[in-house]
């Protein structure tokens, strides 16, 4: 299986060398140069474990990797995971669904892919004999789950600035008390944007990325769409048989990985009736959507943090397929969104997808509203995807968040107090940081004096 650029302009690569890459040379994604059919294989796939199935699925693309291996890197990526199904699938109502998705070591989806992504990495390295310095900034939830899926693994340096004071205690302690000597978490004197202004100039110099073998935790990297399509069909199969015919995902939505994943696995004949895309103020797929106009707007801080986007950067791979598999369109969307912040659709038509939208106020109203019919506690960025259950059908919706990441809020609204064990450990653990100014010289020498070649 060979991987090409959604524009165009980069020689197709194999698995391994795109995952290496990540975004393409010529500034777009790649994707699968075909999708395989998966329906005939379904029947065999309904009785493997999450494990089983994520090496069952992989191996159709990860071509390149030797079974044994694969097979490896998919045990070791969901053993650090708090429920034996990985991904349950809950009922709430006849014909409702939620996916829970928080049961890896960070308590978010996240984990899904970046346990994976963090396995394969090691793979690939002991291979090559090369080291990696991984580098990025967070706000948040990206940060912890790319510190926890690259924790101990050998020739892999994590280096994540953030902003001090300005994620949730909580995060921080995600990122600070690994206890993992290859894991660098930066308290940036600064705001997130500061902390990603720095991250974007030292990877813009290259031979210093270059000397360090620097590589980006972006959401972008193939491999990472591919790994989360694997819950999509663990939930489909999940279903009774009578349930699978008129199915809907509802998916909180910001940068369009997770639902763009779905998407993929309905390409390939996971038989799916509509995908909803569920997003929280920062609403510009909701108007997309709605209206065909893609236009950016600034983003507005949320309750559901993980899902304050302007723009979506896996957006460019559906883009891809919407207009006829084109690079030549996707390089003239791309360059006009760039330069003016807007692209018009004409006859703009998804029909697989419908999408929903809620601000601050309705969210709160949503935890308690659930909390009192159902008995049951949703974090924000869930809460979103309960926005529009009107679809005459099944309707799974996907659980990203644990509660118990965001006690203030839950705690404000329905008075209950959400814990996680895994969380609780981190309390007695010291904060282990660096704090530094928001300087890029200062970084760019630490990670001289801390990173591995
Ligand atoms: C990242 C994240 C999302 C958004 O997922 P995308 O793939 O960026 O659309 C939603 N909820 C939570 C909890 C997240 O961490």
């Amino acid at each position: 299986m060979k991987y090409i650029s959604t524009r165009g302009g980069s020689e197709p690569l194999s698995f391994s060398a795109a995952v290496a890459e990540g975004l393409a040379p010529d500034g777009g994604l790649y994707i699968p140069a075909e999708f395989p059919n998966i329906q005939d294989k379904l029947e065999y796939w309904q009785n493997l474990s999450y494990a089983e199935l994520c090496f069952e699925f992989m191996k159709l693309f990860a071509t390149d990797i030797d079974e044994e291996s694969l097979k490896d890197i998919a045990y070791t990526s969901y053993s650090k995971f708090d429920d034996t199904a990985i991904a349950p699938l809950k009922k709430l109502d006849n014909g409702l669904y939620i996916l829970e998705l928080f049961h890896g070591p960070t308590l978010a989806f996240k984990d899904f892919a970046l346990q994976f992504l963090g396995n394969l990495y090691e793979h690939l390295l002991a291979k090559s004999g090369k080291t990696i310095n991984v580098l990025g900034a967070t706000s948040g939830d990206t940060g912890s789950a790319a510190i926890n899926g690259l924790l101990g693994k050998k020739g892999v340096r994590i280096f994540i600035l953030y902003p001090n004071g300005r994620v949730s205690p909580l995060q921080e302690r995600q990122m600070a008390c690994t206890e993992a000597d290859n894991v660098f978490p930066i308290a940036i004197d600064g705001t997130f944007d500061d902390a990603q202004a720095i991250v974007k100039e030292i990877f813009g110099d290259v031979s210093f990325k270059n000397e360090w073998n620097l590589s980006a935790v972006n959401s972008i990297n193939l491999a990472r769409i591919l790994a989360q399509c694997v819950y999509y069909i663990y939930a489909w199969l999940s279903l009774e048989k009578s349930e699978r015919d008129n199915v809907q995902f509802i998916v909180p939505t910001g940068n369009f990985g997770n639902i763009l994943a779905g998407w993929f696995a309905s390409k390939m004949g996971l038989k799916v009736a509509n995908f909803k895309v569920a997003t929280n103020q920062n609403d510009i797929l909701y108007r997309l959507f709605k209206s065909g106009v893609y236009e950016v707007s600034s983003v507005k801080p949320s309750v559901a943090p993980s899902m304050d986007i302007q723009v979506s950067s896996n957006f460019e791979r559906f883009i891809y397929f919407m207009e006829g598999e084109n690079p030549e369109r996707v390089c003239e969307i791309m360059g006009e969104f760039k330069c003016s912040g807007k692209w018009v659709f004409d006859n703009f038509s998804a029909e697989d997808f419908s999408a929903s939208r809620m601000d601050d106020s309705e969210i709160a109203t949503k935890i308690e509203e659930i909390y009192k019919k159902y008995g049951e506690v949703i974090d924000p960025h869930t809460a979103c995807g309960f926005a529009d259950i009107s679809h005459k059908g099944t309707k799974i919706i996907l659980s990203t968040a644990s509660p118990a990441k965001f006690p203030e809020l839950i705690e404000k609204v329905i008075a209950v107090h959400p814990t996680a064990e895994s969380l609780e450990k981190l309390l007695s653990k010291p904060i282990v940081n660096e704090k530094m100014p928001a300087n890029t010289q200062k970084i760019r020498d630490y990670i001289s004096a801390n990173g591995i070649k």
